[in-house]
């Protein structure tokens, strides 16, 4: 189980979202003055100027040309996904601190309520919550049947997990682009160790420092402590950490996550040549990234280092 393999219970109450005062938080201040961030007044949701949109597609770019055999680019899933497929996943039972879902209006309702309409009372839940990872619709598509060959995916997504805290860079609102393998066994190891040496060269090439640490994903519960540690003891996430803000001791900027059998059994695929299928996957959070180029090279994207991998597609950023 990794955090890349469910959505949450997000209840039924509604909670009261911390209100964030830009200005009270420097390192946010400070891209906003920079014309980086588009502060909301909601702690964790932030707008993203031209100047950020266009690192993030250079980005973008740079992580299509980094594919190992080729990519035309993402495709793009939807930011909500059914909330059956997050309950096969079981991600509700690791996560459900992260998960939110989507609630709707009855039939009927509205007229001159104002914030009545919109009270905990009276919304109702839908069969649609929050995407917390971009891999998860991809699992529910291959469901209920054995894979005659090992598939390879390219995709982002906008995705949504209820953080508990907001500095720069933990949004509850950010986008992902993974890389996701669903094969045999040795499909899903090879595509680890594939991505682990292309992230090194990756982030070099941006001139970013970066360490890279053995991780665990933040479950829930009782099984908590066990789950951690036993991903953590087998290997099976690994963070790349870089430095985003000057009062930051490190954010992972991207992971790369063996999953083992866990969606192939959750989803009844099975691998080519038999058993359940193996999954692993290479996620990147674009906002991050682009957070940590502009903390460690600075608010003019035309004086960033980056030789081949994104040099080419900021030369149009305007600065
Ligand atoms: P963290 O330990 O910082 O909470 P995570 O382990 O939960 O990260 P993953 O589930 O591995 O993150 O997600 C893949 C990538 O998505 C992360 O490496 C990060 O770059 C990005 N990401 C995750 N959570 C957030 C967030 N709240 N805001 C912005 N980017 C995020
Ligand atoms: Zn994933
Ligand atoms: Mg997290």
């Amino acid at each position: 189980m990794t955090s890349h393999a469910t959505a949450g219970s997000a209840g039924g109450s509604s909670p009261v979202e911390p209100v964030e005062d830009a200005r009270a938080d420097a390192p946010l201040a400070r891209l906003v003055d920079a014309d980086w961030l588009l502060p909301t007044g909601a702690a964790g949701l932030l707008g993203f100027t031209a100047k950020f949109e266009s690192a993030v597609s250079a980005l973008q770019e740079a992580l299509t040309r980094a594919h190992p055999t080729g990519t035309p680019g993402p495709s793009f899933l939807a930011p909500v996904v059914p909330l059956s497929h997050i309950e096969r996943a079981e991600y509700a039972e690791a996560f459900p601190h992260l998960l939110a879902s989507v609630h709707a209006l009855p039939p009927g309702t509205g007229g001159s309520g104002g914030s009545r309409v919109l009270g905990a009372d009276v919304r109702v839940p839908t069969d649609a919550v929050l995407a917390p990872a971009a891999c998860y619709s991809l699992y529910p598509a291959l469901a209920d049947r054995t894979l005659d060959a090992p598939r390879h995916f390219d995709v982002a997504g906008s995705c949504y997990r209820h953080e508990e805290t907001s500095e720069v860079g933990r949004f509850r609102s950010f986008r992902m682009r993974e890389f996701v393998a669903v094969g045999t066994e040795d499909t899903a190891l090879a595509w680890r160790e594939d991505w682990m040496e292309r992230c090194r060269a990756f982030f070099a090439d941006l001139g970013l420092a970066v360490r890279v640490e053995a991780a665990s994903d933040p479950f829930f519960g009782p099984g908590a402590r066990f789950m951690r540690s036993s991903q953590l003891q087998q290997s099976l996430k690994y963070e790349f950490v870089a430095q985003v803000s000057d009062s930051d001791a490190g954010t992972a900027i991207a992971s790369v996550n063996l999953h083992k059998d866990h969606l192939g059994l959750r989803f009844a695929i099975g691998a080519p040549g038999g058993g359940p299928a193996h999954s692993s996957c290479a996620a990147f959070g674009l906002e991050r990234i682009v957070l940590a180029l502009v903390h460690q090279h600075g608010d003019t994207p035309a004086d960033w280092p980056g030789t081949a991998a994104i040099r080419t597609g900021l030369d149009t950023v305007h600065s």
